[in-house]
């Protein structure tokens, strides 16, 4: 009996790990080769599993570690030691990785079953429970609002008996400050890396086209061990949680990581449990130490937004992937991969990426896919490039955030776009004012490229969005506009995209 994990199952507190004869870690080029990946993707992944498979040696487990070019020719050593073999893995998120693998192991033999992911909260059956029992079950659209507040009931998570602690469900209007002129983000955790990792990271560089070159990469410093994503952890809850919320969706020039936590890759990794980030975060607010404003916030995130993402993803698959209900097709902007813009937004939120493989959520969102969105850009491209460019990337939350959340290319996880034109980055960011186009005009050269593509992007999607909710007041705008006015803007847009196309933006 075999348990065989992937490298997003390193969860060293799992009760699987010591009912099986031994554990088996495949390290598949193949999987690395896919697409270009950012150099420290492959690197936190590879460092993460050797590091694992020390930590299991060390506590007496047998692991069969392979390095192999596929999963297929491990898998045909494996057999070939361990015929007719049982294998268990936890279930994996990603649509047809379960059948995918269960068919290797079947057409050599042997059976594969699936235990419960522990890096997740709900199991499907659960969350399916959930969705059809849902009010708005007729509809195709699934609310975050009622999954979060059914989540805190049944977790009991910042709950006072029925109520939500504190009276509220929900403490957004606080999280949208800016910070004063004399702020400074603490610093950010970062861990230097140790002989394995320095090894893994060199060996990424020499073997694999990677989504920059390492050179271009800064120093590679995210946690690649359950110790270190601890101490990740507990620097974010000491030294950041408590401005955690009120900057939720601020942006500042030349701070990549604000008073973010860091901790999806260690959590998409299984080195840290949903739960106990959760269980922490509430620990944190009994002791004082962050206001219910920057708790509940960040449990949303991970109570919330994160569980629904994966299971809405899974319930819409395949149809997700390929979703685009704006019959959207611009090739992303060369800008996209190399930073190269006059934009500042664009340019730093890029720069972010290209340096770390991160961006905070509202880069993500409101730069990045906001941007790819105005634009017209494909979201399938746009998909590709998220999980090509980001360290805590997998198909699972990439498609449900890209495809879904940011391009509106379905419906399924919200009624309106998360559109907006410069005015939203001018009112939470500092980045126009050294921006050389100006956030306050729409046309004409030097006007912010956001405003015309937004503009003409409402125009222009005006019969799918103009009934859906929450866009009336956008749609008063529209309809105040002249034809000299849309004239202009469509003149400016056209610009604007050839800018983009060539290069010159
Ligand atoms: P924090 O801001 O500190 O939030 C805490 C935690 O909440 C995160 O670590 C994460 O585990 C969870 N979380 C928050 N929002 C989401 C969400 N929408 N979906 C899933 N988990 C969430 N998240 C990824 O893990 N991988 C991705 O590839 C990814 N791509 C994204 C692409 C777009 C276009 C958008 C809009 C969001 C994406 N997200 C992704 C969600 C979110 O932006 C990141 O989880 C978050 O920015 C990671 O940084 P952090 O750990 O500092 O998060």
């Amino acid at each position: 009996m075999t348990l065989w994990l992937l490298g997003t199952h390193l969860d060293r507190t799992a009760d699987y790990l010591d009912e099986h004869d031994r554990v088996l870690l495949i390290e598949s080029t193949a999987f690395a080769e896919r697409r270009p990946y950012h150099p420290h993707k492959l690197t936190l992944v590879f460092a993460a599993m050797r590091r694992f498979r020390e930590d299991l040696r060390h506590r007496g487990v047998t692991v069969d570690y392979r390095r192999a070019e596929t999963f297929g020719d491990a898998l045909d050593d494996h057999f070939e030691a361990h015929p007719e073999d049982d294998l268990t893995m936890p279930r994996p998120a990603a649509h047809g990785a379960a059948d995918r693998l269960r068919e290797l192991v079947d057409g050599r033999g042997g059976r594969l079953s699936f235990v419960p992911n522990p890096t997740f909260l709900l199991t499907p059956d659960e969350f399916d429970g959930w969705a059809e029992r849902r009010e708005t079950s007729d509809s195709a659209t699934y609310r975050l609002e009622d999954f979060y507040r059914w989540m805190r009931r049944r977790s009991g998570v910042l709950m006072d008996g029925d109520s939500p602690e504190a009276g509220d469900w929900n403490y957004d209007e606080q999280n949208r400050e800016t910070p004063p002129d004399d702020w400074e983000p603490p610093a950010p955790p970062l861990f230097e890396p140790d002989e394995t990792t320095r090894e893994v990271a060199s060996w990424v560089d020499s073997a694999f086209e990677t989504f920059v070159g390492v050179d271009e990469a800064a120093p590679f410093r995210w946690p690649v061990t359950r110790e270190q994503s601890l101490e990740a952890l507990e620097r974010f809850v000491d030294a950041r949680f408590a401005e955690f919320g009120p900057y939720q969706d601020a942006m500042l020039e030349g701070e990549w990581a604000m008073s973010h936590s860091l901790l999806s890759a260690s959590i998409n990794l299984g080195l840290l449990r949903p739960t106990e980030v959760i269980e922490r975060a509430e620990r944190a607010y009994e002791a004082g130490d962050a206001s219910i404003n920057s708790v509940e916030g960040f449990v949303r995130q991970v109570l919330g937004w994160r569980e629904f993402m994966r299971h809405v993803y899974r319930r819409s698959m395949p149809a997700m992937a390929d979703a685009n209900q704006l019959g959207q097709t611009e090739a992303l902007p060369p800008a996209y991969w190399t930073g190269e813009t006059e934009m500042t937004c664009l340019s730093e939120a890029v720069g972010h990426v290209r340096k770390r493989g991160y961006a905070h959520h509202i880069e993500r969102l409101m730069v990045l896919s906001n941007f790819a969105l105005v634009y017209g850009a494909d979201p399938d491209e746009l998909n590709e490039w998220f999980h090509q460019g980001f360290v805590d990337a997998f198909h699972w939350v990439t498609t449900p955030n890209v495809v879904g959340m940011g391009s509106f290319a379905t419906d399924a996880l919200s009624s309106k776009p998360y559109a907006s034109s410069g005015s939203y980055v001018n009112r939470m960011s500092d980045y126009c004012s050294s921006c050389p186009y100006a956030v306050s005009r729409d046309t004409g050269e030097g006007a912010c490229p956001f405003n015309s593509l937004y503009w003409t992007f409402l125009r222009e999607h005006e019969e799918t969005l103009r009934g859906t909710g929450r866009m009336g007041l956008m749609y008063s705008h529209v309809d105040d506009k002249n034809e000299d006015e849309w004239a202009a803007l469509e003149e400016r847009a056209e610009t604007v995209r050839q800018m983009a196309r060539n290069g010159t933006l």
